[in-house]
């Protein structure tokens, strides 16, 4: 009998056919007001910005910038909603709008992911897979809660706050969205929200879902602008409170900002995880979780698994496994169904990254980079490591948000803790460890408000997220994101 030979392609990345999502069904318009009370109302300076794709550079709609007059507005029209309205609707029926607003999102998930993805760069496979999903999961989350706070909370009578102001990244920028307006939306708070200047479609998306689902005029605002439009709202006098998530640089203003104030605050700020891989780990697994926990989403993941740490038994398995991994990664096209790595969300992100490129190297740490090719037009990063990086490095220290991981080893559990605990944040770890035992002694001692056990980055509605030390304060998600927004 003939023998078969059989050609496996070692090369790098595969060679797979286009599978682009198609953009015929969405519909954007050539430029978006500001929602506020209800209606698509002029900015008062005529003053719109461009937001554009980061993938091609182009342009995709003009986005009106909301100025101290705007903003006083739209608070105006969330303290009447809330005043004549919402604080006054019995909480079953607040529950239905939120419910609505949830099945509406379901509905028209193609279109958001397809939206979500042009403007922010993202890949199609997560947008589509975790942003609309899991954006719809927290208001059917929430939705339930509204009228089951005095449950939720026995004995301590529970009150709303009032008006609201939200400020969001552009990291998930329709899950952002979510995780602030549902749990205000159910404790019974009016809402006005800023999303972040250069990914605010799918907010403004929100606003025509919004007004579907036949919400009362003004309980939510969307206005759209920059950093100055975000200081207004934090400065405005009738803002009860302040939901921000973002860098911790803003944040540490806010803070100072609202300092004397009546205003309440959350604060989700940045991170700089650790990814701990123990010899008795599930090798393989343990490299997805990196994968995962680095190169998702381009890196722009405040709880990103940026510093790894690998027992030194088996650093050489890992690092080999590691490297080939990121040669498979498919780097391009974010609407493309294979595309695992998209566009990096901006031109002054890609700089910021880019600088800390140039300051691994200086520092003396080795940079590995995958070998794909990238698209010519448009801000793109290849997967990135470092490897000879020491503790006090910049890049061990500092938050990146870009696909760069810093590559460290540890003997013992001791040292590993010390290690990891050693940046200003705390927002996030990984531990992959075949014993359970050892995996709750690392849970009590890192300093992280989320900790995976052989996993990373997973998200659910009903588990709180939130930070120690300078990645913040409060929780968003579960019960403990209902209580940021009551007071007893
Ligand atoms: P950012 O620059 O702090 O901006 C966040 C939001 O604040 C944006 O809407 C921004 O508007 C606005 N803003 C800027 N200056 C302001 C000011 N002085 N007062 C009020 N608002 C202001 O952060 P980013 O670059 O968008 O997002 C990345 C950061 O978010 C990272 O540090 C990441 O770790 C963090 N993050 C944290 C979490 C968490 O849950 N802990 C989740 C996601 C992201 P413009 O966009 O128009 O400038
Ligand atoms: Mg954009």
């Amino acid at each position: 009998m003939a023998k078969k030979t059989i050609k496996i392609n070692f090369d790098t990345g595969w060679d797979l056919a286009p599978a682009p999502e198609s953009t015929g069904h969405i519909q954007l318009n050539e430029k978006y007001d500001l929602f506020i009370g209800g209606k698509w109302v002029k900015p008062s300076s005529g003053k719109y910005f461009a937001t554009i794709n980061p993938a091609d550079e182009k342009k995709l709609a003009m986005i009106a910038e909301a100025n101290e007059k705007d903003v006083d507005k739209a608070v105006k029209a969330a303290r009447k909603a809330y005043d004549t309205v919402w604080s006054k609707m019995p909480a079953k029926e607040r529950g239905k709008y939120i419910y609505r607003i949830a099945r509406l999102i379901q509905e028209k998930a193609r279109e958001f992911a397809v939206i979500e993805t042009l403007d922010g760069g993202k890949p199609i496979r997560e947008s589509r897979d975790i942003d609309i999903p899991l954006a719809a999961a927290h208001f059917f989350y929430y939705a339930g809660w509204a009228d089951k706070l005095d449950y939720a909370f026995p004995n301590r009578k529970p009150k709303s706050l009032g008006v609201a102001g939200q400020i969001t990244p552009w990291n998930f920028p329709l899950l952002m969205a979510a995780w602030k307006i549902a749990p205000a939306l159910a404790t019974g708070n009016t809402v006005v929200l800023k999303p972040a200047e250069t990914t605010s479609l799918t907010a403004l998306k929100l606003a025509e879902v919004i007004q579907e689902a036949g919400l009362p005029d003004g309980v939510v605002n969307i206005i759209t602008g920059a950093g100055e439009t975000g200081a207004a709202i934090v400065n405005h006098n009738d803002i009860d409170k302040i939901a921000f998530t973002g860098s911790t640089g803003v944040g540490k203003i806010i803070q100072n900002a609202i300092a004397g104030t009546h205003k309440k605050a959350t604060l989700e700020l940045g991170g700089k995880a650790a990814n701990i891989i123990f010899e008795d780990a599930a090798l393989d697994q343990a490299v997805e979780g990196i994968i995962n926990g680095i190169y998702f989403n381009q890196g722009h993941v405040c709880c990103a698994g940026s510093r790894l740490f690998i027992q030194e038994s088996v650093y050489d398995i890992v690092m080999r496994k590691l490297k080939d991994r990121m040669e498979s990664l498919v780097v391009g096209n974010p609407l493309d169904k294979n595309t695992d790595i998209g566009a990096i969300n901006s031109k002054e992100q890609l700089q910021v990254i880019n600088k800390y490129l140039k300051i691994g190297q200086q520092e003396g740490a080795e940079m590995y980079q995958s070998n794909c090719t990238l698209p010519k037009k448009g801000y793109w990063c290849k997967p990135t490591l470092f490897t000879n990086v020491s503790q006090s490095n910049r890049i061990v220290q500092e938050e990146i948000f870009g696909p760069v991981l810093a590559v460290q080893t540890f003997r013992t559990v001791a040292e590993v803790i010390e290690k990891a605990n050693n940046t200003p944040f705390g927002l996030s770890a990984g531990v992959w460890t075949d014993k359970g035992s050892k995996l709750f002694n690392m849970t009590s001692q890192l300093n992280a408000g989320i900790i995976w056990g052989n996993t990373f980055n997973k998200f659910d509605p009903t588990s709180p997220f939130g930070g120690y030390k300078e990645s913040g304060f409060g929780r968003e998600g579960g019960l403990h994101g209902l209580k940021d927004y009551l007071r007893f």
